[in-house]
């Protein structure tokens, strides 16, 4: 496999070499605090924070990569992308298990990765796919707009690019939608062998804590040196495989919680691990009464450096090197209530069947399907939900629901990203068939069709509550408070072509 190199990497992260050791004559003289010989001059403030010594950097790259050779995991898009010749074909898969590993874990990515490079294994044949397939394929991996970006972007490639994948971390993210600098930096790297870092949320634990970075690691200013020192760190000769490395160190080794300094490959060179050493010899040689030297755990820069904790929020001894990193407090979801209605019907084989409507094509969960729902005004009371609801559905069919047929099933919270969702789920079983508005995109499924339908999680959610109302209801000596209505009796048959009345389709409203 012949991988193309950018020497303008190389170039640049030699710069950061540079500019991280320019640093060097900031350094404040310290003296013993028992008034005997100078102590050793400490690193000089900034240059703590960065990788100054070729050496270190040399032997840091080299231990990475020899633990990741002995220890990384087995994964399908790693095969992929060493064993494919057609280059082409290895920026396509990097770039799907890229997009798919946004948000998500390994272990739920492998068997949806599996299943769309079996089903689309070129950027043409995805190009060629429908959206809806795309939807279906990707439902239950959430943040579904990615899907639907990367179809677009293939689409693109082979329409506008001749079928080739950009070379290069430059013009991946420039000429692909959807491709942002973290993307097209792993997939130049893994594909093509650009010596090009890489910036994710693993790699900014590692570097934070290799280096005591304790400012906001949110903070585009954080963000912009973190990007630097990847440049700057990322191994020449084997650039994909170093990315891939330090990703698989904080997703392995250096997790959030509890790492496993012990295991650490690289943690001689870990600034975090050394302080919290310094502390505990300190500790354990002032309890045996030892005289000791006062450990060097000053940040540096005295309150003024950019990349120290804040001085309101400074080392807390007991966190250890989970000290680092550390982030603005997060916004709080936004909460939202959204009214849902199971439709329910008996199918031509006796079994339900559940109406389904089509989202729009933009926005929030765009263009996957879910049972028909509206957006509640926060503080409603419930009288008032039951009767938007109904409106709601009324003038979706056409055809006049009473509020009090429709029987209250539970609350299903979703969190998304940036919404804390409130579903309020309410049921109404039909008698017979409705002729529902064909400009209206809706269609009615039965579980199993419910199932592989481009549905969210959200809406999978519902219909398990739906079901496990519905559970406590039948099963005898159990009954609910909130007892379902009899099943539709004499319903009309729901087999495909026949047609039932549009005014006998529901049944008389019972009390919730
Ligand atoms: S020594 Fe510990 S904190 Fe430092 S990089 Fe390794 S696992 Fe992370
Ligand atoms: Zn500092």
């Amino acid at each position: 496999m012949t991988r193309a190199r950018a020497g303008t990497a190389a170039a640049a992260a030699a710069g950061a070499l540079r500019r991280s050791g320019s640093s060097a004559g900031r350094g404040r003289k310290r003296t013993s605090p028992r008034g005997g010989a100078p102590a050793p001059t400490p690193a000089p403030p900034l240059a703590r924070h960065h990788f100054s010594d070729l050496a270190e950097v040399e032997a840091l790259r080299k231990n990475l990569l020899a633990w990741y050779d002995r220890c990384k995991r087995d994964l399908p898009w790693r095969a992929l992308a060493a064993t494919e010749p057609d280059a082409d074909r290895r920026g396509y898969a990097v770039w799907v298990s890229e997009i798919m590993l946004q948000q998500t874990q390994v272990a739920t990515v492998i068997d949806y990765y599996n299943r769309w490079m079996q089903k689309w294994p070129t950027l043409q044949a995805l190009a060629q796919a429908s959206l809806e397939e795309v939807n279906e394929l990707w439902a239950g991996l959430g943040y579904y707009s990615r899907g639907k970006r990367l179809q677009e972007a293939a689409r693109k490639v082979v329409s506008e690019l001749g079928g080739h994948m950009p070379r290069t971390a430059e013009a991946l993210q420039k000429l692909l939608p959807g491709v942002g600098r973290y993307t097209a930096g792993a997939i130049a790297s893994i594909s093509y062998g650009q010596a090009t870092g890489v910036v994710d949320g693993n790699v900014i634990r590692v570097l934070c804590r290799l280096r005591c970075i304790g400012a906001d690691s949110s903070s585009p200013a954080v963000i912009d040196r973190l990007w630097d020192m990847a440049n700057a760190l990322v191994d020449r000769s084997r650039p994909g495989d170093f990315n891939q490395a330090l990703m698989e160190l904080g997703a392995t080794v250096c997790v959030p919680k509890a790492p496993l300094c012990g295991e650490c490959p690289v943690k001689q060179h870990c600034r975090a691990r050394c302080r919290v050493e310094k502390e505990l010899a300190f500790a354990s040689q002032k309890l045996f009464g030892k005289p000791a030297p006062v450990p060097d755990v000053e940040n540096c820069g005295v309150g003024d450096c950019p990349l120290c904790p804040p001085a309101t929020e400074p080392w807390d001894s007991s966190l250890g090197v989970t000290n680092f990193p550390r982030k603005a407090a997060k916004k709080q979801p936004r909460a939202m209530r959204t009214a849902t209605c199971v439709l329910e019907r008996r199918g031509c084989r006796g079994g339900p069947e559940y109406l389904i409507v089509q989202r729009p094509s933009s926005g929030l969960l765009a263009g996957l399907w879910e049972f028909p729902s509206l957006q509640l005004a926060q503080d409603l009371q419930e009288k008032k939900e039951r009767e938007v609801l109904a409106d709601h559905l009324q003038a979706w069919m056409g055809q006049p629901v009473a509020a009090k047929g429709l029987r209250f099933i539970g609350e299903v919270i979703h969190i998304f990203s940036h919404i804390h969702q409130t579903y309020v789920v309410y049921s109404l079983p039909l008698d017979g068939d409705v002729t529902l508005d064909p400009a209206s995109p809706s269609r009615w499924v039965t579980e199993e069709e419910f199932h592989a339908s481009a549905v969210s999680t959200a809406m999978k959610k519902v219909l398990k509550a739906h079901e496990k109302q519905h559970r406590k209801e039948t099963s005898p000596g159990k009954g609910s408070k909130r007892k379902r209505g009899a099943k539709p009796q004499g319903a009309g048959s729901t087999c495909p072509g026949t047609q039932l009345s549009l005014h006998a389709f529901l049944r008389a409203p019972t009390a919730p």
